[in-house]
């Protein structure tokens, strides 16, 4: 009888994984070509002018306007947007740091909702009931590539007179209702962090449909400058937030797999879907119909201990990474996270003495989310149907032998 792997017993995986990033000649010949022209920085370049505007086009976008990073897209997002000192912006409270700490940026409040229990993203009821008259903007999260409910999130903000931005950090390559995510809202932000769906190890991007919004885009991540005007000319606020010539030609060689392999994943996640179905005490993130494509950052499913004689989430994630099956820490609850906690925020929001009450709020679907869930990383979808059946595999070993872990 098979011996779990964490106790001395062979894996279930034998054959790797595909590795992650994956790169080939199309990216060499991109640094090449940056190396070679002399312009290495986004002013007078061309490479990451062009990525803007394939990767607008791929997401159905009218504008791309890229920048350093994720996080700054969110900042540089929220700063075009007017968002500042008074406002609130609701954000999940299950979420990366960067959701939440880039509205704490512009000195604006960011107001904690819990997610739903089937799909992880922003529960619309507490959403719609956490809008006060200073509620400015809601950001809705895709997490692990899942869209938010975008048909009732538009509908709240079109009736509140709300901004909605879209965190597609997770989610390059989603569809809602057929549609490419990111312009459902008046703004939607990428990240081509390394773990991210496509990367230059790091790197952002923000999507708008609206000329004037990307105007002010283009201004806040350049320095103030404006389209056109001398270059010592600075009209608003704003900093340097340009993606540098190198990002920008890998991320355009990167793109030309992100099609392929966001359907891959979503097939190789609905055949596990299928074969987790059959094993009790494990609930994968459920796929809402209208959510047509999934990129899939990341594969999550819920863990109930209950079902393996109570070994507890955090004996089991070692068991099953001992099998083979690579693990992404799941998020902590942003409410308990030290910015938060500990009177650290003050130093972004020092009219804000005490934490907002948002922030000592209950939040039982995150901190289940948080603490009870698995997340495969979106690498391991990559590879074939016996990867898939790998990953069913080794969580039934875990379970018939669960009893060995005690
Ligand atoms: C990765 C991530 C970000 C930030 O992106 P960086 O490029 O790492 O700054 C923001 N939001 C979410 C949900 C993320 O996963």
């Amino acid at each position: 009888m098979a011996t779990l792997a964490l106790l001395g017993g062979r894996p279930t995986k034998t054959k790797p994984f595909p590795a992650w990033p994956q790169f080939d000649d199309r990216e060499r010949q991109a640094i090449l070509a940056v190396l070679d022209s002399g312009v290495w920085w986004r002013t007078p370049g061309t490479h990451t002018a062009a990525f803007e505007r394939d990767f607008a086009a791929y997401q159905q976008a009218r504008h791309g306007v890229a920048v350093t990073n994720g996080t700054h897209a969110l900042e540089v997002a929220l700063l075009a947007l007017g968002i500042g000192p008074g406002d609130e912006v609701i954000v999940p409270d299950y979420t990366f740091v960067a959701t939440a700490s880039a509205v704490m940026m512009t000195g604006a409040v960011p107001v904690l909702v819990d997610v739903r229990p089937d799909t992880y993203c922003l529960d619309c009821d507490l959403t719609e009931a956490a809008i006060t008259p200073r509620t400015k903007a809601v950001i809705a999260v895709h997490m692990g590539g899942h869209p938010a409910d975008l048909n009732r999130l538009t509908a709240i903000a079109e009736r509140h007179g709300l901004l909605l931005v879209e965190d597609c950090a997770h989610a390059h390559g989603s569809q809602w209702n057929g549609r490419p995510v990111g312009t459902f809202g008046r703004a939607g932000t990428f990240s081509f962090q390394q773990s991210k769906l496509m990367t230059a190890g790091e790197g952002g991007l923000i999507v708008t449909n609206d000329d004037d919004t990307e105007r002010l885009l283009r201004s806040v991540h350049d320095c103030g400058r404006m389209p056109g005007e001398w270059f010592y000319s600075h009209f608003i606020y704003g900093s340097n937030y340009r993606l540098s010539e190198w990002q920008g030609a890998i991320l355009a060689a990167q793109l030309t797999r992100l099609d392929e392999q966001t359907g891959r994943r979503h097939a190789n996640a609905r055949l596990l879907d299928r074969l987790l179905a059959e094993i009790e005490g494990v609930t994968p993130q459920s796929l809402d119909p209208r959510s047509t494509r999934n990129g899939q950052y990341a594969y999550i499913f819920h863990y109930d201990g209950a079902k393996f004689a109570g070994v507890p989430t955090k004996r089991f994630i070692e068991a099953l990474a001992a099998e083979g099956i690579p693990n992404q820490a799941a998020y902590p609850p942003v409410h308990a996270l030290d910015l938060f906690t500990s009177g650290a925020y003050r130093s972004r929001l020092p009219n804000l003495p005490e934490p907002h009450p948002s922030w000592r709020g209950a939040f039982p679907v995150t901190d289940r989310a948080a603490w009870e869930t698995y997340w495969v990383p979106q690498y391991a979808l990559l590879g074939d149907e016996q990867d898939v059946h790998e990953i069913a595999a080794a969580v039934r070993k875990v379970q018939e032998h669960a009893g060995e872990l005690q």
